[in-house]
């Protein structure tokens, strides 16, 4: 018997190395792709996985709902006040430091990413993982971000980009990954200029869906549809705003001497240090189509209030409202059209899609709203990985969409 035992566990951690590794999951975020576009009867790809896969209702994003803070939200299954990208662009008060997503050096600056992404904890685990764009798949260690991954190009043709993925999937089987990300932003980007209803977003709707066709094909052609997990999320949703909609807290805040950082949806404002409370109760006094809070005060439901970047006043407007602080206030007014996102994530225009497809997932299953904190755990369970414990993301949410294994 005592011969045999080695045998016994080298069998054991072999056939464990071999189910692990048997499928893979190819994580697409459509940005910017609100729950109920595929409701506008242009979506047949997304309507299959519908019938042969998992759709949830919706997919609730973080506050604020913002393409970054989500998207490392989604990978790492924490809070953005505890992974730490809070907005799109912020400032480290404390160092002065600024992190904008405009500025490729501080996007690639891992000191700002706390938390673990998952292909950091999958190839720690011994999996092959590739990244066709993704927020925090740049980071400047590179052990921290995948094996194989491509500098952002906003203006990279989809079809390339498909390619790309299916190449990676082409390599041989001891440098294939196993699991993928890719990200398309056509929703975003025309949702923002042209607004929620029109045929520009229609036609976004119709190229991000096409996209999953293609992606299909492909993987049909070279025979890994079988043994491939498709998750297609969104960051966020949409609203429509509008320069009637948008209030200018500089017209408010008569005196200077205030910090003003972002617009839109929130606001954040850094007041002279005695001035806190007066500042503080003129806007209390004139809160119309907008909250203001002292930092400690952020509302409990948007996990929001623990992250030391976040400065002493903190505004959010109501849905389709926009929030500024300019000095020519007719100039700027004018910009506000069009869609936008960031506002409280419980409103539901704010929330993103949720499909599923492949081996590990039920078949012709739908579910309610899913968090998107719970994609990592649910990423751990079905690639057979080890998550990190400390983390938002709860697999007990979600688990019921995976088959038994
Ligand atoms: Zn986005």
């Amino acid at each position: 018997m005592k011969l045999f035992k080695p045998f016994f566990i080298f069998f054991i951690f072999f056939s464990s190395l071999l189910s692990a590794q048997t499928e893979y999951v190819i994580l697409i975020s459509f940005d910017g792709f609100r729950w109920d576009y595929p409701n506008r009867g242009l979506t047949p790809n997304l309507d299959f996985i519908e019938k042969e896969g998992v759709k949830a209702l919706s997919l609730q994003p973080c506050f604020p709902s913002k393409t970054f803070p989500n998207h490392y939200s989604i990978i790492t299954g924490l809070y953005p006040q505890n992974h730490g990208i809070i907005f799109n662009s912020f400032k480290n008060p404390y160092s002065g430091k600024e992190y904008r997503i405009s500025d490729t050096a501080s996007v690639r600056n891992s000191s700002w990413y706390l938390g673990e992404a998952f292909w950091e904890t999958a190839k720690r685990q011994g999996i092959k993982t590739a990244s066709y764009f993704w927020p925090g798949s740049e980071m400047d260690l590179s052990y921290r971000r995948p094996d194989y991954f491509e500098k952002y190009d906003h203006k990279r043709p989809y079809d390339q980009r498909i390619k790309g993925v299916i190449d990676w999937l082409k390599l041989p089987y001891n440098q294939r990954p196993h699991f993928i990300t890719a990200y398309f932003d056509a929703t975003d980007s025309y949702g923002h200029k042209f607004g929620t209803g029109t045929d520009e977003t229609n036609f976004a709707i119709s190229t991000l869906d096409s996209v999953v066709g293609k992606l299909i094909s492909e993987l049909k052609s070279i025979s890994l549809l079988d043994s491939t997990n498709l998750i297609i999320v969104s960051d966020h949703g949409m609203s429509n705003v509008s320069s009637e909609r948008t209030i200018n807290i500089k017209d408010i805040i008569k005196d200077s001497g205030c910090r003003f950082y972002d617009s839109g949806p929130t606001m954040m404002i850094q007041p002279p240090e005695s001035k806190l409370e007066e500042i503080f109760g003129i806007l209390k006094k004139n809160e119309n189509h907008f909250k203001v809070y002292k930092r400690e005060d952020i509302p409990a439901h948007l996990n929001f209030s623990k992250n030391p970047f976040i400065l002493e006043l903190f505004l959010l407007a109501e849905p389709g409202w926009s929030l500024i602080s300019s000095d020519k206030n007719e100039e700027y007014n004018n910009r506000q059209s069009g869609g936008n996102h960031g506002y409280d994530n419980h409103f539901i225009e704010m929330h993103g899609i949720f499909y599923a497809i492949g081996p590990s997932f039920k078949k012709g299953y739908k579910t309610g709203t899913v968090q998107n904190i719970d994609i990592y755990p649910l990423l751990c369970a079905i690639l057979d990985v080890t998550g990190r414990q400390n983390i938002d993301g709860k697999i007990e949410r979600v688990e019921f969409l995976l088959n038994e294994k």
